[in-house]
């Protein structure tokens, strides 16, 4: 079976977030049966530097007036797995993120960036590159939205909502310059409250939709997490299912993790406790064994709770806990926490940028991470920190709320759980933890319970095999 997997980023190639993990974590899984998955994402300069075994390229021409546009056949480093780049460097040969220039600031021709990525996959589908055409198109978020639409049916295709409030919305004569024309400017098509939306594309126009966690799955049909997609979802609900993302733990684990101070087994922790102390060295804080040490790596944003994590600030500091933040985002989160972190340094530290190695070390240090997400689609660094035994206080909500169970269950708990967005709710799962922190063998218990949790991408391949080959009957 042939699959082309659709995606504005890939780890290690391009990562900004979740999605890249997925995008290389899934089709390796898939890979390891049997399957032939190919990866295709813009050529961004970070992109071609890392791709390993480049050729030539094939010429594809202009597809969308943008600029010349090759497909280039490489290899991702370390697992060696096929990608595609769609090379245009008018579209993508700048500094800069994916979806930002250096400044933050949105790329003016994202429109043309995506469409083009999305363009290339359906010729990829069509008429096929170095002899190799996909039995089936899947395409990720928003900005591989149009791929099914372009794609006019010709292989079946499935659609992946990593994320519903991210839509690539534009505005109406976007569809002219990326070769759609008005007709599809319809509420059966994909238009959205006076605008174009790609991410409506995607789900107007795919066989199947999935989404990254059975509980988001349900959550995008109702009006408070739809993001005003919600009524087509719901129309769609037949052709909708909820697959939890997994984890490469052959990056992610405690046993062989290159980045982290001392490696560590359930049975052997003592090298956590030296990935503590290392980590409290690195980022100044005061080097007690017996602080309850938080951490958090996460984008800075309104969807992750940063501001419930400012307000409870003064709370987790009263609890005597000390706090570790890794992340990048909103300019008003990244200052005030940067601030508070001046204001306490022995007790709180912020590294405001993209490190993955301080990732993997927050992890590996930390005795509980932080995800008071708004609402999380699927959540990855919980995953991970399960794994490192670093125990999850995280709300009720998507993928959270599939992957944690909360210490309250007894035998199954893994974790700290609690319902409400507020500083109050995340300050009662973070006293509770502290509580349990306090019984160590208690706490032992639990972690070795999270350790051995396996979320490995094996059993979502598997998922997305049948799904595959329901739609090849
Ligand atoms: P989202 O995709 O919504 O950002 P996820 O939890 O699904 O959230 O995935 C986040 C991924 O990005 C994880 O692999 C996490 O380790 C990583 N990450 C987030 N922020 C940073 C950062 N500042 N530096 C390094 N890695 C980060």
């Amino acid at each position: 079976m042939k699959i082309l997997f659709a995606a504005s980023e890939a780890y290690p190639l391009v990562k900004t977030g979740g999605l890249a993990d997925a995008a290389s974590g899934l089709p390796a899984a898939l890979a390891g049966l049997g399957v032939d998955a190919r990866i295709i994402l813009p050529a961004y300069p970070e992109a071609l530097d890392k791709a390993q075994a480049k050729d030539q390229g094939v010429a594809l021409g202009d597809p969308l007036d943008a600029g010349e546009t090759r497909l280039i056949s490489a290899r991702l480093p370390d697992s060696g797995a096929p990608v595609l780049l769609v090379d245009c460097p008018s579209l993508y040969d700048r500094p800069g993120g994916p979806y930002v220039d250096a400044k933050g600031h949105l790329w003016p021709d994202n429109h043309l960036r995506f469409a083009l990525l999305s363009k290339a996959a359906a010729m990829v589908c069509t008429d096929g590159a170095n002899g190799w055409r996909p039995d089936v198109l899947h395409a990720n978020d928003w900005h591989a939205g149009l791929a099914p639409l372009y794609l006019k049916q010709a292989l079946p295709s499935v659609f992946t909502v990593h994320n519903i409030h991210y839509q690539g919305l534009f505005e109406r004569k976007t569809l002219q310059s990326v070769g759609l024309g008005d007709e599809h400017f319809t509420v059966n098509g994909v238009e959205y409250y006076g605008k174009v939306s790609f991410m409506k594309a995607g789900l107007q126009f795919s066989d199947r939709i999935t989404t990254v966690s059975p509980t988001y799955a349900r959550e995008i049909q109702g009006p408070e997490m739809g993001e005003g997609l919600h009524g087509l979802l719901a129309a769609r609900a037949d052709v909708l299912k909820g697959v939890l993302n997994g984890v490469d733990y052959g990056l992610w684990s405690p046993a062989k993790d290159k980045a982290i101070a001392a490696n560590y087994t359930a049975g052997r922790l003592k090298g956590k406790a030296e990935c503590k102390r290392s980590l409290q060295r690195q980022l100044g804080l005061a080097e007690l064994a017996d602080a309850p040490l938080l951490g958090m790596v996460s984008r800075f944003t309104n969807q992750k709770g940063v501001d419930i994590l400012l307000d409870a600030l003064k709370g987790v500091f009263g609890l005597g806990c000390q706090l570790a933040a890794l992340g990048s985002g909103e300019a008003r989160f990244e200052s005030a926490l940067s601030s508070a972190a001046a204001a306490s340094p022995k007790r709180m530290a912020v590294a405001v940028g993209y490190d993955e190695t301080l990732a993997h070390r927050i992890q590996a240090g930390a005795d509980m991470l932080l995800v008071p997400s708004r609402f999380e689609p699927c959540g990855l660094t919980q995953l991970y920190a399960l794994k490192y035994g670093t125990l999850p206080v995280a709300r009720r909500t998507g993928g959270l709320a599939d992957s944690v169970v909360d210490v309250s269950k007894g035998e199954a708990g893994t974790g700290f759980v609690f319902d409400e967005a507020t500083s109050e709710g995340l300050l009662g799962a973070i006293g509770r933890g502290v509580e349990l922190y306090k019984q160590p063998k208690d706490w032992r218990r639990v972690q070795n319970n999270a350790m051995k949790q396996d979320f490995s991408w094996r059993k979502a391949a598997r998922e997305y095999m049948s799904l595959y080959k329901e739609l090849l009957l």
